[in-house]
């Protein structure tokens, strides 16, 4: 397959969507950001990469994070967490709090605010010191040791937190964090600030796109059916209220982040991440779900 060239093409066909978008500004920090940006870097399960734009450059993973504390929390909890969180698609923003009350405090999946801090409470739980675990798993995930957070970021979220406070307060009331709300909230606010570019994500997530590269790493361990699960809920829940389009449009399990991130597997194939940090109104970056489609548009290849 031709990437490189299919790259090309992408990077000119995307300048007609330049400008449109809008920065996270409810993080006032993601709104500091240079909203010219664009990146995309392909890893075959060869291990061979193919990159376009600014694919080495550093930015706020946000949501991205969700799969690696996904991956975490089912290899301590196995099939339990099923009990505290469920794998249906919202429908709802990422950080909706009706359908928490009607739901009884089970969040309908993990990568909706709400799960996201049941499995943040899962974490802390059931690790001595879950930053470090989590930091040291992505960096292995990733290949390197440089992973870490923004703290400009990871202050900047915490300070203007009333939704995701709001969120963690409703599980506590239904029983569902069992941490105290202000470790979970900071934990997850952790998560969110962690760094990365389109290289490292992109290396990151081929363990998810590589089912014989399952694996055991000091008590987290990826096999071939926790994969298969990940990646079901990363396709039918990985862009919220979105979810949906991102399937029709560009066909492959994929997950989404306000700092303008996307990643995404074909299963057998690659991974690939892009990044743009302009947003359309539901979260998720305008340059990057266009990249995508006309990667499934112009590969001729999606899990469909
Ligand atoms: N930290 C962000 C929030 O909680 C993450 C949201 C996202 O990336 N979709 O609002």
């Amino acid at each position: 397959m031709e990437y490189n060239q299919i790259l090309e093409e992408i990077q000119l066909e995307l300048t007609s969507y330049k400008g449109l978008g809008k920065l996270p500004d409810y993080i006032p920090e993601l709104a500091q950001v240079d909203s010219d940006k664009f990146g995309c870097s392909i890893v075959t399960v060869e291990h061979k990469k193919h990159q376009i734009g600014d694919v080495l450059q550093k930015f706020s993973i946000q949501s991205i994070s969700k799969v690696f504390t996904l991956a975490m929390a089912l290899s301590f909890e196995g099939k339990d967490l099923w009990q505290r969180v469920g794998v249906e698609p919202s429908g709802s923003a990422f950080n909706s709090i009706v359908q928490l009350e009607y739901e009884k405090g089970i969040p309908r999946n993990p990568f909706i605010n709400a799960g996201a801090l049941v499995i943040a409470d899962v974490l802390l739980s059931r690790i001595n010191n879950p930053k470090a675990k989590l930091l040291e798993f992505i960096n292995m995930l990733a290949g390197g040791s440089h992973i870490d957070i923004n703290i400009d970021v990871y202050v900047s979220e915490k300070n203007t937190s009333a939704m995701n406070t709001s969120l963690a307060h409703m599980l506590k009331a239904y029983g569902n964090i069992n941490n105290d709300i202000n470790a979970v909230l900071d934990f997850y606010f952790f998560q969110c600030a962690i760094e990365m570019s389109c290289e490292e994500l992109s290396f990151a997530l081929l363990p998810f796109a590589d089912h014989t590269t399952c694996f055991n790493y000091a008590g987290i361990s990826l096999s071939a059916s926790r994969v298969k699960r990940i990646n079901a809920i990363m396709l039918t829940c990985g862009f919220y209220d979105e979810s949906g389009e991102f399937s029709f449009k560009v066909g492959l399990p994929g997950k989404s982040g306000v700092g303008g991130g996307i990643v995404a597997v074909h299963p057998n194939k690659y991974s690939v991440a892009a990044w743009s940090p302009l947003l359309n109104e539901k979260g998720n970056s305008v340059m990057g779900m266009k990249a995508l489609e006309l990667l499934t548009t112009k590969t001729g290849l999606s899990v469909f």
